[in-house]
């Protein structure tokens, strides 16, 4: 099913204000809480939809990458793998809602720990964080492909204590979860009170406790190293697009496993081609004289100049289309065209010469019957809007 707008969601404007946002969210939580709807799948959706939307909308950094490029912008925000309960991070704004524990577990009471992933989630994750850059690209560099290579700080496992984050290499089990990394707890909430599992404060939820911890990394298992990366860039990518590197990112902690690195495509505004998908758009001025006589122009491509014959009585506005002259779709042989619109420059700051020759012209001006109308440009429109 395809998402809906975040917005539309939430029922909420584009501009609106952080105030409004959490507005509608406690509207439709309350709403669509499980408390209120037992064993209605509908509404456990619309409650999840309701704070995926509110997650990205009320997070500054989220939204504008949400209103830049749409979901694909989120591709890399919820740790890689799309908004889970997990990733909501507001359930403690949240308390006469969610219960004082944050979101701890409604949904484990409720749904027996079934509930969208919920339950298994709430063990720690060891995966390392996704790292996001962003890469600049030219057109020229989009229509051939490119190799890059980039520094990036990665956090990579710690050579002292080779990623373990102990000092003496001793690790205990915690004292207050006894190893299972949850503790029970009792919570009020607006619906009752209620017992809900939550994450071990003493190991946060690894069930160990390391007891020297290693001095380099602080018991992180893990220090920052910088690290050359080579991006293989297949032609034909678009701005908003992610190249994802698997297992390219931060180590989890304490010899976790490894994050990804989110590569963004970013397009540099081109000085003469404006981009609509595959195809390419260039403006080509020619003259008076160009366009009554017919003449020749070498119009500049992405790989160079190719000769387009302008035939006589060329009006401005006339598109001629180069077949294949565009961008080249990704992973396939074939590629857009090229279309190059003239337009005929009406001379400004004339010399007396020519003022004389113009006036010359304008004695056969009444014999060519110019007649007003409409939809000269609308058959080029379709190229244009
Ligand atoms: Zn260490
Ligand atoms: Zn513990």
């Amino acid at each position: 099913m395809a998402k809906r707008d975040y917005y539309e969601v939430l029922g909420v404007q584009k501009n609106a204000a952080d105030s409004e946002i959490k507005k509608s969210y406690r509207k439709l939580a309350m709403k669509f809480h499980p408390d209120k709807n037992k064993d209605d799948k509908a509404a456990e959706e619309k409650f999840k939809e309701a704070s995926e939307a509110y997650e990205v909308l009320i997070d500054a950094d989220k939204r504008r990458k949400y209103d830049q490029f749409g979901h694909a912008g989120l591709e890399g925000a919820f740790g890689g793998h799309g908004f889970t309960w997990d990733t909501f991070t507001h359930a403690n704004d949240f308390s006469d809602i969610f219960g004082s524990g944050g979101l701890g577990s409604i949904f484990e009471n409720l749904f027996g720990g079934g509930f969208g992933g919920f339950g298994r989630s709430s063990q720690p994750s060891n995966r390392g964080e996704d790292l996001q850059i962003a890469l600049s690209l030219s057109l020229e560099d989009i229509a051939k492909g490119i190799d890059k290579k980039i520094k990036i700080s990665v956090k990579d496992a710690c050579d002292k204590c080779n990623g373990s984050g102990s000092a003496d290499g001793k690790v205990q089990t915690c004292n207050q979860c006894h190893g299972s990394g949850q503790v029970r707890q009792l919570t009020r909430s607006l619906f009752g009170q209620m017992q809900t599992i939550v994450t071990c404060p003493s190991c946060n939820g690894e069930g160990k406790i390391i007891k020297n911890r290693c001095p380099k990394c602080g018991g992180d298992g893990r220090i920052s190293k910088t690290k050359m990366i080579s991006i293989n860039i297949p032609a034909g990518v678009s701005e908003g697009q992610y190249i994802r590197l698997r297992g390219q990112g931060n180590i989890g902690k304490r010899n976790g496993t490894k994050g990804d690195i989110l590569v963004l495509i970013h397009e540099k505004e081109h000085s003469i081609f404006e981009r609509q998908d595959a195809d390419l758009i260039c403006e080509f001025p020619i003259s008076f004289s160009q366009a009554a006589l017919g003449s020749e122009i070498l119009c500049p491509t992405l790989s160079g100049k190719v000769k387009i014959k302008i035939p006589a009585g060329t009006q401005s506005g006339k598109v001629f289309r180069l077949r294949s002259q565009g961008l080249p779709h990704v992973n396939s042989v074939y590629h857009g065209d090229l279309y190059v619109k003239v337009l005929v420059i009406t001379p400004t700051r004339l010399n007396s010469t020519e003022k004389e020759l113009f006036k010359e012209l304008g004695k056969f001006d009444s014999e060519k019957k110019l007649q007003p109308g409409k939809g000269f440009f609308s058959k080029f429109k379709e190229f244009f809007v």
